[in-house]
């Protein structure tokens, strides 16, 4: 089964970087780390139905529920062409991909989702403070990070998902997990991945770390929603059952493409509490 998938990665990624007709939804972003955040990767088997098909700066996972595919996260718009070629590498038809869970609207996950949506049919979901950025393809007027600018590719099928609530697909829960703070929209997905009668919780986590453009302040009036929202979302990955941890970022997440030893999610809440109590410090000097 691997060598098929590496043999069919290497085929899908032979054609995926042929020169195609300008396309307004995968038309390149030009981004400073686009080269590492796209490093390519074969597909690979994280547990049961379980995959990452994204790349080695930037996550993306796809789940067989048996009635129908999940993607979580875009990428950059030019990312889709490689995603669709991963996915097919693994064995599965991007048509039978019905939903794409988004981890915040920002370019870097959320870029590629329009033309992920247009080329699946899939319906994109996010919270709802996630879907007005990705219908927008825009920074939120609050983000930290509005002073950098940028837009992407705008999605326009949206679902919108609330805190804990739960999409319910062939075999497969996966729950939505509100974890703001790296922006007031990010959303964190947990599930269930089971192979030969033992089940794996698998958690595909938000950015949590504290980004800003310059001359921001966390400890300003408008910047106290989101250190909250960052301490709520602490408390949250240090309770949230964890087996596997895939982070938005694969190296925030410590360990390879996902982290699998115990505690990988405090572990993770740890890192950003970290830097952002240093964030704080710095502000208060
Ligand atoms: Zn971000």
């Amino acid at each position: 089964m691997k060598t098929i998938a590496l043999a069919l990665w290497m085929m899908g990624t032979a054609g995926a970087s042929q020169p195609a007709a300008d396309d307004p939804l995968t038309r390149p972003m030009a981004v400073e780390r686009a080269k590492e955040w796209l490093a390519p990767q074969p597909p690979e088997r994280i547990f049961g139905k379980s995959w990452l098909v994204g790349f080695g700066g930037l996550s993306v996972a796809l789940i067989d529920t048996v009635d129908g595919l999940v993607l979580i996260d875009g990428a950059l718009p030019q990312a889709v062409p490689m995603i669709l070629a991963n996915v097919r590498a693994a064995g599965f038809d991007p048509k039978d991909i019905k939903y794409i869970l988004s981890t915040e609207p920002h370019y870097d996950h959320g870029g590629g989702l329009a033309a992920l949506a247009r080329d699946t049919g899939a319906t994109v979901i996010a919270s709802a403070r996630g879907a007005e950025g990705l219908r927008a393809g825009a920074m939120a007027a609050d983000d930290p990070q509005l002073a950098y600018g940028g837009t992407w590719p705008a999605v326009e099928r949206l679902r919108v998902m609330a805190d804990g609530e739960v999409l319910a697909m062939g075999d497969t829960q996966i729950t939505a997990h509100a974890t703001p703070g790296h922006t007031m929209g990010s959303m964190s997905w947990s599930w269930k991945a089971c192979e030969a009668g033992t089940c794996k919780t698998i958690v595909f986590a938000s950015s949590l770390n504290p980004v800003s453009a310059d001359g921001y302040r966390y400890l300003s009036a408008a910047g106290k929603p989101f250190v909250a929202g960052f301490e709520q979302s602490y408390r949250k990955m240090d309770a949230i059952p964890c087996d596997i941890l895939i982070s938005a970022h694969p190296d925030n997440a410590g360990a390879g493409r996902f982290n699998d030893k115990p505690g990988a999610c405090r572990a993770y809440a740890d890192r950003s509490r970290g830097l952002l109590a240093k964030r704080l410090d710095r502000e208060r000097k």
